[in-house]
């Protein structure tokens, strides 16, 4: 038997995200953006009112005021924009223009008095309130500039985004695709819902939740087929859809019984593999590729918790990591149990629950039947709790690992890219027929990204950095007797160059945000320089040279700035890294 751990491993090794396609934006909705976006105009894109109204020119309502009896000011209205209409008429001196909400400015106007302040006339109008200077007027391109990035290649499209693609010009994007998948469901008993049953005959249920777990994890079901127990229809039926389909899930047929043909029928493919795998449900278990193009297969259980909670297990995750999708599975959750849960010795129990979150946190229900026949459980379920394989028992409020069932909450991801890196990370995993891979931190069009470093073991690290200011004879004698005007500048230089250390991710795009367990920084006065050392330590999956450099770098423009009325000539030179310890890449120091 093998873990769902190495089984997950071997699938997700074996699966790697499709070919980009440009796909209008109605079909984009929860898939992967590969480009990045710039706006094709200003938005807004004129000068606009933001009210239904009179535009004006501030000027000539000055004195409005409704508190003031006899303040008001009557204009003639001398023309009418509606939305959508260009504004041909000018607001000249003492005139106003009828306006409607999102019309355009007419030329000359500069405010605009809201109807509720009006008496509302189209000949005059009266108006008893002014309006300073752009009141109620939105400016052109105040939202976004034309050719300004809107979205990053990476980001999922939700409705949000989609508005925003939309009203910045965009009718299609490049999107990572929907796989499409088939799905087969085996077994002489089964009858199609909505069909009277035979003695013997029960409804399948698996292949009409495999496709709504499809839907919902943003996959298209593009053939559901239900057949018998005939090894022959299994061969025949994958052989046709393998030509058509980017990943085919069958249920059914993999366990001990006479007539689990799915296993025996693929087992002599040679290219599925049938596992045992330590869990509870689901421990039969098909995985393999077929066909030239090596489209993934997931021979599930028949029964239809042990089905769904495979699909959960394998089928989701590998479905996410084609759709460039991120997380790949479920985010594992904290819950305390509400009852006492017992587990398997030496299997990891897949215990469908009911939780609630309140201000103490989650709660877990575990449901009644934990059968893998009980549908009805499966139903009321929103939750699975993860019991380790050494667990046996849980007593009632013991802490337990959750996967929420409803929602990932992750809207940007991982880039394609960094998914390669982060396999190769995880020790060259990848598909062995792999890609050339190009620079890791540069994507196809050029532009930069963080790679993911999940999958990176955590490590204590240590870098230390050091560069010299160049300084005037009377700047370093001033430094010496104290005598800068502005204060002690090596202390300033030092605490800036630790506060530095803090902010390094939000100055250098591709470093990680890390821990950082200590920063020391010093300086030293040197004849015609001030040398400044930087040494932080961390205890991360990425190393710390960068915080080490922007250390020394913001230590000796702080001290530029400190005695620049001193010296205007002070210059900053050789900043480098002289030592780093821990990581993959090892040890290391400036000879
Ligand atoms: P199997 O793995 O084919 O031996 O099936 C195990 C159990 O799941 C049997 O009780 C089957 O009747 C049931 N089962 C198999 N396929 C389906 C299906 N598509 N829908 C509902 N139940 C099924
Ligand atoms: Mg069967």
């Amino acid at each position: 038997m093998i873990s769902v751990e190495e089984h997950l491993a071997t699938i997700l090794a074996a699966v790697r995200p499709a070919e980009p396609v440009r796909l209008p934006l109605s079909d984009c909705v929860g898939l992967v953006l590969c480009e990045e976006i710039r706006s094709l105009v200003d938005l807004p894109g004129f000068d606009n009112s933001a009210m239904d109204g009179y535009a004006v020119r501030s000027a000539d309502v000055e004195g409005a005021d409704p508190a003031v009896p006899g303040s008001a000011v009557t204009l003639p209205v001398v023309g009418e924009v509606a939305a959508g209409g260009v504004a041909t008429i000018p607001v000249a001196l003492g005139q106003a223009v009828r306006i409607m909400t999102g019309a355009m400015m007419p030329e000359g106007a500069d405010a605009i008095i809201r109807v509720e302040d009006t008496d509302g006339g189209t000949e005059t109008v009266e108006i008893r309130a002014g309006a300073a200077i752009g009141t109620s007027v939105r400016p052109a391109g105040e939202d976004v500039r034309a050719g300004t990035v809107v979205l990053e290649a990476g980001s999922v499209i939700d409705a949000r985004r989609v508005a925003l693609l939309a009203a910045t010009g965009h009718g299609d994007v490049l999107v990572l695709p929907r796989p499409r998948v088939a799905v087969v469901s085996t077994g002489a008993e089964l009858v199609a819902p909505g069909q009277p049953l035979a003695p013997g005959q029960i409804h399948d249920s698996n292949s009409h939740m495999l496709e709504a777990a499809l839907t919902e994890c943003g996959a298209v079901t593009t053939h559901r087929l239900t057949i018998g127990d005939e090894g022959s229809e299994v061969i025949r039926v994958v052989e046709e859809l393998v030509e058509q389909v980017d990943a085919i899930i069958t249920s059914g047929g993999v366990s001990m019984g006479a007539y689990d043909v799915v296993k025996e029928a693929l087992r002599d493919s040679g290219t599925v593999d049938f596992v045992q795998v330590r869990m509870q449900p689901g421990k039969p278990q098909g995985f393999g590729t077929v066909g030239e193009r090596r489209v993934p297969l997931f021979a599930l259980p028949g029964n239809p918790v042990s089905s769904y909670v495979s699909f959960e297990v394998f089928v989701r995750p590998a479905l996410r990591t084609m759709m460039g999708l991120r997380p790949a599975g479920r985010p594992s959750l904290k819950a305390r149990l509400t009852h006492q849960l017992g587990s398997p010795v030496g299997r990891t129990q897949i215990a469908r629950a009911v939780a609630v979150r309140d201000e103490a946190g989650w709660h877990a229900d575990p449901v009644w039947g934990q059968a893998s026949h009980f549908v009805a459980d499966l139903s009321r379920a929103n939750a699975f709790l993860i019991v380790p394989a050494d667990v046996t028992q849980l007593a009632a409020g013991d802490e337990v690992e959750m996967w929420l069932l409803d929602g990932d909450g992750a809207r940007l991801t991982a880039w394609p890219a960094d998914l390669e890196a982060e396999a190769e990370g995880a020790g060259g995993a990848v598909d062995a027929a792999g890609s050339s891979r190009g620079l890791t931190h540069v994507r196809a069009d050029g532009s930069a990204h963080m790679v993911d470093i999940s999958a990176k073991d955590v490590t204590a690290r240590e870098a230390s950095a050091a560069g010299r200011v160049l300084l005037s004879p009377q700047a370093v004698t001033a430094l010496r007797s104290g005598g800068v005007p502005k204060g002690d500048a090596l202390a300033v230089a030092r605490i800036a160059g630790i506060q530095a250390v803090k902010r390094t991710p939000e100055l250098i795009p591709l470093a990680h945000p890390i821990a950082v367990h200590g920063v020391s920084v010093d300086v030293d006065v040197d004849v015609d320089a001030v040398e400044i050392r930087a040494t932080v330590r961390t205890a991360d999956r990425t190393g710390i040279e960068m915080e080490a450099l922007t250390a020394v770098t913001v230590a000796a423009l702080t001290l530029i700035d400190m005695v620049k009325s001193v010296d205007r000539h002070a210059r900053i030179t050789d900043v480098r890294v002289v030592a780093k310890s821990g990581g993959r890449s090892g040890d290391w120091s400036e000879s």
